[in-house]
C-alpha cells in the first residue's frame, strides 16, 4: 500500500481479545501508521495520556465497545476529553439503543464484527486523507 505523507501520529486498537486487537493493529500498521495496541481500556486511556505529554497526537481509535474493566464508550469519553475531534470506531459485535446513541452523539461509527477487514482499511484510508495533524 502506498504510504502517502505522514501525519506523524498514531492509531489506537483496543479489543480485550488480544489476538484480534494485534491483528487489527497489524493490519493498520500495514497502511504505514504508527499503533499502540492495547487490550485493557484502563491502559488504553493511560497511554493516551502519556502519548500527549510526549506531544504525539492521536489520529484515530479502534476499540470494541464490551470490555471488562471499562466499557467503550466511557473510554471514548476520557479520551475526547484528552483528544477532541479524534476520529473513533467501535468494532464490535454488540448493539443497541446506549451503542448507537452514543455512537450517534460522538460521530462514532460502529463496524460490526465478524467481517471488519475491508471497513477497518476504509476508515483508515479516509482517516489518511483527513487527518490534519492536530
Ligand atoms: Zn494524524
Amino acid at each position: 500500500m502506498q504510504v502517502e505523507k505522514d501525519c506523524g501520529g498514531y492509531v489506537l486498537v483496543v479489543d480485550d481479545e488480544g489476538e484480534l486487537a494485534e491483528m487489527m493493529g497489524a493490519w493498520v500498521r500495514s497502511t504505514g501508521y504508527e499503533v499502540v495496541v492495547k487490550e485493557d481500556p484502563r491502559e488504553a486511556l493511560l497511554a493516551v495520556k502519556q502519548k500527549k505529554l510526549e506531544g504525539v497526537h492521536l489520529c484515530a481509535v479502534l476499540s470494541d465497545y464490551n470490555m471488562p474493566n471499562m466499557m467503550g464508550s466511557e473510554l471514548i469519553d476520557g479520551i475526547l476529553a484528552e483528544s477532541p475531534g479524534t476520529k473513533v470506531a467501535f468494532v464490535t459485535g454488540s448493539n443497541g439503543q446506549l451503542l448507537e446513541d452514543f455512537a450517534a452523539k460522538h460521530q462514532v461509527l460502529v463496524i460490526e464484527k465478524p467481517d471488519i477487514f475491508q471497513p477497518v482499511i476504509r476508515f483508515v484510508e479516509e482517516l489518511r486523507r483527513n487527518c490534519k495533524g492536530v
